[in-house]
């Protein structure tokens, strides 16, 4: 008997889990391929505050998912009549991937709003490239603060914005104040820098979108940690020197931090298929409607809430995680292995990590805070997370009791994360088949392009 080909595209929280459920209920009938730019299942970039190391978020694909046949690359057209995926691999390489099941599992990328001057001079946090530049570029202000003769450059070195406090700016904002103060106290002759972050969201409290009494513990943590926040507020304008906000206030900064949302990977408007939002619709069994053999879940589809009638599924995790896992048992169904079933999950609660010893957290509908919370917070991703759980407990051990390692390596830079992009995963390198013809080195066209783009995210031209 022929076995079927199952394609998995992207290998994020619904990706992955639909790869490994898949494998294990169809293995003898279906050959599963995963489809992917990284070589990881990317679950927390919390490497961003510098409490964990990258490779420690970073879950190898080939390593926990050995029956999957893995294929690097970025996905660029489906078609559907002919069941083929095309993509485009890690050296530029073009491919094509057949199908009999397809499931569609590529996530968000960062969401832009008109404001001009953002996607030149912000920065998201979406991907892990992005968390690594945040971080290395963070410290390269303190460094560069801490050396200025300039109080004003000083000042605007030590001033990072946070725009938009759902949960990741939230956690940006209370993790980043932690980590300054911590550099700070590694610059002896310069002990007097006090940094400054501003948490900025338009609407009335941070994390609108959650429980009113998780926000209203995040809210005193980030203020008690000195992080100014400013609700009802946005930004009008951001330049190389600063942000202009809504009330006519400019802010010297050399950081402004994009997190007002995601919207679905453009991906799957290409499909031609009507979208709600964005996001490819579904029908609860997670079928593309007319569609019998391709699936859809997590960040890029929209799945009717049964839950709640009339709505869809939330950009969450959680969501995804779930989803993932009906939408393998679901092809496994349409192969012949046990029967299909509509989508149903009922939140659980939501965690938010603010660094050290805090977090907010209602699981189950039960609100916590304080070292209860970041208790419970990081005991639900340690069982959360599919691989690296003694790595991660060790490293958030010896952050309560080591000093932070202060250094920034300076390998991401601003112009190979730009906020607007479809691939927040990748960092954007020089095209070096581009740069041979003319005779350059990669590595040089990399410092110039750096120097003439990194406005916001600059570095000062320092290092
Ligand atoms: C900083 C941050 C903090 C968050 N915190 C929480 C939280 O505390 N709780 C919570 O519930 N949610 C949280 N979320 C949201 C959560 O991460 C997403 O809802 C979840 O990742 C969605 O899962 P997904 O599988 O749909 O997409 P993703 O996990 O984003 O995975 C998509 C995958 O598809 C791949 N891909 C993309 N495009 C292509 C392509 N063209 N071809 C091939 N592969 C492709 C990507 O590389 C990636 O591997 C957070 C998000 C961020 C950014």
């Amino acid at each position: 008997m022929s076995r079927s080909r199952v394609l998995i595209v992207g290998a994020g929280f619904a990706g992955y889990r639909a790869a490994r459920m898949l494998t294990r209920v169809a293995r003898h009938t279906a050959d599963v391929t995963l489809l992917n730019p990284t070589d990881y299942f990317l679950y927390l970039p919390q490497v961003a505050a510098g409490t964990l190391e990258p490779r420690r978020v970073t879950v190898s694909l080939s390593g926990t998912l050995p029956r999957t046949r893995l294929v690097l690359g970025e996905a660029d057209g489906v078609d559907l009549d002919r069941r083929t995926v095309s993509y485009v691999g890690p050296e530029g390489a073009r491919g094509t991937l057949e199908y009999d099941r397809l499931v569609l599992a590529v996530g968000s990328v960062n969401k832009l709003l008109p404001v001009p001057g953002v996607a030149e001079h912000a920065h998201g946090f979406r991907g892990m490239p992005e968390a690594l530049y945040l971080r290395d570029h963070v410290t390269r202000q303190i460094e560069l603060a801490a050396a200025a003769d300039d109080p004003a450059d000083c000042r605007a070195r030590c001033t990072f914005v946070v725009v938009g406090a759902g949960y990741t700016g939230t956690e940006v904002a209370a993790q980043g104040q932690l980590l300054t103060d911590a550099l700070v106290r590694k610059q002896p002759l310069r002990r007097g820098i006090r940094p400054r972050w501003m948490l900025l969201d338009i609407a009335p409290r941070v994390l609108p979108e959650l429980d009113e009494r998780l926000s209203r513990t995040s809210d005193r943590v980030l203020r008690e940690r000195g992080v100014e926040v400013r609700t009802g507020a946005s930004v009008k304008e951001a330049t190389r020197d600063g942000v202009l906000l809504d009330d006519g206030e400019f802010v010297d900064t050399r950081t402004l931090v994009w997190c007002v949302g995601v919207r679905p990977d453009p991906l799957v408007a290409g499909l031609g298929r009507p979208l709600e939002r964005g996001r490819l619709l579904v029908d609860p069994f997670l079928n593309v409607p007319g569609h019998p053999e391709v699936f859809a879940c997590g960040d890029a589809a929209a799945v009717p809430d049964l839950e709640k009638p009339g709505s869809y599924t939330p950009m969450t995790a959680q969501h995804a995680w779930r989803q993932g896992r009906v939408a393998g048992l679901n092809v496994a169904a349409s192969l012949g292995h046990g029967e299909r079933r509509s989508y149903r999950h009922k939140d659980l609660g939501f965690t938010v990590d603010l660094g050290g010893a805090q977090a907010a957290a209602n699981p189950l509908g039960v609100p916590l805070s304080g070292p209860l919370a970041g208790a419970v917070t990081r005991g639900y991703h340690l069982a959360a997370l599919p691989g690296n759980r003694v790595r991660v407990a060790a490293d958030w051990i010896l952050d309560a009791v080591l000093p932070r390692q202060a250094v920034q390596l300076g390998l991401v830079r601003s112009w190979s994360v730009p906020l607007d992009t479809a691939s927040p995963e990748l960092a954007r390198v020089p095209d070096d088949t581009e740069d041979r013809n003319r005779g350059q080195d990669p590595g040089r066209v990399q410092d110039r392009q750096d120097g003439g783009n990194e406005g916001n995210g600059g570095n000062g031209g320092t290092s």
